[in-house]
């Protein structure tokens, strides 16, 4: 039995989730999670951050020292990991840097949620706040490609997340129609050893799908992708490993024969089957 949760988070370090990380790792273990990396949001180097909801604070040695027990607490029951999910390194690389640098984190997932001087794209109207969608969604993909260079990452988180907003107000497209652009992306992600997630928090949405969506993971591949991670986008426990099996079933439809989990920044490939 492995399930491998490598995208969640827990107050009060993620101020948008409800459960504290002893919860999550509780939640994690009901639903089955072998192998679990807590990812928490930090919006630092990210200069259009929502500050009202992230401030720009973090509790490095607070969060270590909770986690440190809470391993130990539950050794032998969950392989417990740190990592953080970074919101653009890349706007702001200095802080970035030091964000990323930090040696308590295994694992670090680069996720873009908003473009430069725009607002989340959780917050935005659509398509009034999205105009000129074409050039926008290509500068998205840009983005991805700017912070795949900036070597900051391990994996890209959620590609495609603003899918999931546009859906609750049931607008959406395909993010195929941007192959071209997402085959750059993928090239230098396996030029520089960077990986993708497959994000399963919009299989409890609206959308109803994968992020990205099948297409997108099968293109990666293509293009000579290997490492994937598999992570819930988990904000309160009982979502805790949600999907995660699904995912399994994608990359293993896809010719995927291995996840990743990640120690010191190093993907380390686990094996999937059927038997699981
Ligand atoms: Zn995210
Ligand atoms: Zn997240």
């Amino acid at each position: 039995m492995f399930l491998a949760d490598y995208h969640t988070h827990c107050l009060p370090y993620s101020p948008d989730a409800s459960c504290t990380m002893e919860e999550a790792v509780q939640g994690a273990i009901k639903n089955g999670v072998t192998h679990l990396c807590l990812t928490n949001h930090n919006e630092n180097a990210n200069q259009d951050a929502p500050y009202d909801q992230f401030p720009p604070f973090y509790d490095w040695e607070g969060m270590e020292r909770e986690f440190l027990a809470l391993r130990e607490k539950y050794q032998g029951r969950i392989d417990l990991r740190l990592g953080c999910e970074v919101s653009s390194p890349h706007y702001v690389p200095e802080e970035g840097r030091i964000v990323c640098g930090q040696p308590m984190f295994d694992f670090i997932i680069g996720s873009i949620h908003n473009l430069r001087s725009a607002r989340d794209f959780y917050y935005l109207n659509y398509p009034e706040d999205f105009d000129n969608f074409r050039p926008a969604v290509e500068k998205y993909i840009d983005e991805y490609i700017n912070l795949t260079a900036s070597g900051m990452c391990d994996v890209l988180g959620h590609i495609g997340y603003m899918q999931k907003y546009m859906a609750r107000q049931g607008k959406g497209f395909d993010l195929m129609f941007f192959e071209d652009r997402l085959r750059e992306l993928f090239r230098l992600c396996v030029e520089r050893g960077v990986g993708i997630e497959v994000n399963t928090s919009a299989l409890r949405d609206a959308l109803s799908d994968f992020m990205p969506p099948a297409a997108v993971v099968k293109l990666y591949r293509e293009c000579g992708g290997e490492i994937i991670t598999v992570g819930s986008d988990a904000h309160q426990a009982q979502d805790y490993g949600q999907g995660v099996r699904e995912g399994y079933e994608l990359l293993l439809s896809l010719g995927f024969s291995y996840v990743c989990l990640f120690k010191n920044h190093k993907p380390e490939f686990v094996r999937i089957g059927k038997d699981m």
